[in-house]
């Protein structure tokens, strides 16, 4: 049923000089049969090791031919030699060779795990096999809490896990006394009488006595074989299909519970992959925050500065064809703005918020014997903005116009600083004092602060007509005095008229306000025919906004980039260096029949659940930093709900990606070498 005829193993040469490394096997044949119970002797160096490593699986043949139930061992793949090792062999090894940071049920269940059992069912086994080996009662145990002879068990409870036909022990009892030597060899005493084959390496001639059979070994070759024993042979075939063929789901759930279960054992070096990730991520998320403080920031300015208004106005005079006597002559004709054209842009204009209509005049003010001439402004609004550009102009004194204000139509002004210095002394209050404008006495009831620098420098910019640059504005360039009137008190008692002179429209989208600017003024064309309407809004504000975080985000999107590959380099060093000091974990689960496969996706499982655990951290750090980085720098930091999922996504991305070497490396690992180099 198993059968070597001629196999040669040729290990590679370690120096230069050799041109072939030491031949552990040479021409050995021997057959097998179910239900043997076989015991190997031979000196040290004489390729015992070797040979039960073949007949597992674990190593293959340089030459010659190795059948398990009539089949060639070299047609198999290497997944179907990981199935053979998994579900047909189970080995018990001199050191053990149990996985330290795992429990005992852990490590007896392993094969299992890789073969893909369900929970239940694996539990039911391992208690059984426990049970077994006499340890029914040490489960969460870990094999640094037993004595050797109670490891050696735990490693033929998980030889026996699969179901495995055929044993194969390498010196089993060569680091035990006497006494759990005797335990060890007594359970494969049981096995044998079970029916299953057990193929022992020993030293031992207590050993070889209860054995039916005897192979000696010398220089890798078969030198004395006791012959086969008088066993009832019976039919030995490869359990085919045995265990359901793993699904992919089921496959990644495995490798997420041994990397979970694995990064137990690695204190320190996970600790230090964390740090390295919440790093990288810390800062990243960081600059982020310092970009979208920016940004925002940027905005606001903006929009105190009022580029998301839209200003609205006719120019005075506007030339109208008319038919006359002798044919067409033009006539200036004066277009008025109404309360419709404020509807009509609310109404029909995309991305318009709101409208703010508002009327003023120049007129002349009085108190006592004092005069001035003033610019009256009633505008729709109970924001404090100055009359010219839309832009805020917080109060100094007293309050605003209210809506109630405006409602009753009450005699109530707010004036500029200016109006307060020309029409008041210096030392008397405004509050509450009268000024009287067109005969009607209105009631101070706020004072505006000095205009912001801005202002002034905003004067001279270009506006936007329809879209296009024009020119500085006209008009007067000082600032006029300021007094501010409700809407209504304006337009029914002062004014007494229901003609307009400008319209402030809200956008909502400052990105589009250039196409909602065309678009007022199609409406106002549509409204009026043709005529000198005038859309402006500061344009250059917002194209300086739009290069300096275009700046921004580069150079911050640059060093984040930087910070991130930097983590994921930390990480990538990290787990090679951790797939090297875990060679012997990786070659024990190779030979308890782990894939290749199954190895990359508990490394890769394994880097991504620290990078994610390290992105958290790195999140948490940075959101909890936010305002002591704000206040030592007095930069603007914003943050925003998505750097979470976007900080974390990242993190599980690069540590995949970062964690593919460190993965194929250790699945490419040979597991003789891994294992012998204990
Ligand atoms: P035994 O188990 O009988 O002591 P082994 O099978 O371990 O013998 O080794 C047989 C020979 O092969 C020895 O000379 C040993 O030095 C050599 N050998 C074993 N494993 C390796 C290896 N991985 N690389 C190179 N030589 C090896
Ligand atoms: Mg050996």
């Amino acid at each position: 049923m198993i059968e070597l005829s001629g196999v040669t193993r040729v290990y590679p040469s370690q120096s230069e000089t050799e041109a072939q490394g030491p031949i552990a096997l040479s021409a050995a044949s021997l057959r097998i049969d179910v239900g043997e119970f076989v015991c190997v002797t031979g000196p040290s160096g004489s390729g015992k090791t070797t040979l039960l490593n073949i007949l597992g699986c674990l190593d293959q043949p340089t030459a010659g031919k190795y059948c398990i139930a009539g089949q060639d061992s070299t047609t198999f793949g290497v997944d179907e030699l990981a199935q053979l090792r998994r579900e047909t062999f189970g080995f018990v090894f001199q050191q053990y060779n149990l996985i330290d940071s795992m429990t005992v049920r852990e490590n007896a269940e392993l094969p299992a795990v890789y073969a893909g059992l369900p929970r239940r069912l694996r539990y039911s086994r391992v208690r059984d096999a426990l049970s077994f080996v006499g340890l029914g009662d040490r489960h969460e145990h870990r094999p640094a809490q037993l004595s050797g002879g109670e490891q050696q068990r735990v490693a033929i409870a998980r030889a026996l896990i699969n179901g495995a036909r055929v044993i194969l022990a390498d010196e089993p009892t060569g680091s035990l006394d006497t006494e759990q030597g005797e335990d060890v060899l007594r359970l494969l005493e049981q096995l044998s009488i079970r029916g299953r084959t057990v193929i022992v390496i020993s030293h031992d001639p207590a050993v070889a006595r209860r054995t039916h059979r005897r192979v000696k070994l010398r220089d890798g070759r078969v030198v004395d074989d006791s012959g086969r024993s008088p066993v009832p042979t019976r039919e030995f075939e490869i359990p085919e299909g045995s265990v359901a063929r793993i699904t992919w789901l089921v496959s990644w759930v495995a490798a997420l519970r041994v990397g979970v279960a694995s990064l137990r054992g690695r204190h320190f070096g996970a600790v230090l992959t964390v740090c390295s990730i919440a790093l990288g991520i810390w800062s990243a998320v960081t600059l982020l925050a310092l970009l979208e403080g920016a940004r925002q920031d940027a905005v606001t300015t903006l929009e105190r500065m009022g580029a998301n208004r839209l200003s609205v106005a006719f120019k005075k005079g506007v030339p109208r064809l008319i038919r006359g006597f002798d044919g067409p002559v033009f006539e200036m004709r004066r277009l008025t703005l109404k309360l419709d054209d404020a509807r009509a842009i609310a109404e029909q204009v995309a991305n318009v918020g709101s409208v703010v209509p508002s009327r003023r005049e120049y007129l002349p003010a009085r108190v006592g014997e004092r005069i001035a001439q003033v610019l009256v402004s009633a505008r729709d609004d109970t924001e404090p903005r100055s009359s010219y550009q839309n832009l805020l102009w917080p109060i100094a004194l007293g309050e605003y116009i209210t809506q109630h204000d405006s409602d009753t139509a009450a005699l109530v002004a707010v004036i500029g600083p200016r109006t307060r210095d020309s029409l008041f002394d210096p030392t008397v209050d405004p509050l509450g004092q009268y000024i009287e404008v067109n005969g009607l006495q209105f009631v101070v009831k706020g004072v505006l602060t000095a205009p912001p620098d801005h202002i002034r420098y905003e004067r001279n910019m270009p506006k936007v007509r329809g879209g296009a640059l024009i020119g500085p504005p006209q008009g007067d360039q000082s600032l006029p005095l300021q007094v501010h009137i409700p809407f209504s008190t304006g337009m029914e008692l002062l004014f007494q008229t229901d003609e307009l002179t400008e319209l402030d429209v809200l956008v909502e989208d400052v990105s589009r306000i250039d196409e909602t600017a065309g678009d007022i003024g199609d409406t106002m064309v549509r409204r009026h025919g043709l005529g000198r309407y005038e859309v402006y809004n500061e344009a250059q504000i917002l194209l300086a906004h739009k290069k300096l975080s275009g700046i921004y985000a580069t150079i911050l999107g640059t060093l984040g980039g930087i910070a991130l590959f930097v983590g994921g380099a930390g990480i990538m060093s990290a787990e090679l260096a951790s797939v090297n000091q875990r060679r012997r974990e990786i070659g024990i689960r190779m030979a308890v029949g782990a894939r290749r496969t199954d190895i990359s996706k508990q490394f890769l499982v394994e880097t991504a659940v620290l990078t994610t655990v390290g992105g958290t951290c790195g999140t948490i750090l940075a959101i909890a930093g936010n305002p002591i980085l704000s206040h030592l720098t007095s930069m603007p930091v914003g943050f925003s709900p998505w750097f979470v999922p976007l900080a974390l996504g990242f993190s599980v991305v690069i540590g995949l990606i970062f964690g593919i070497a460190p993965a194929q490396r250790a699945s490419r690992l040979d597991p003789v070498v891994t294992l012998a180099s204990v």
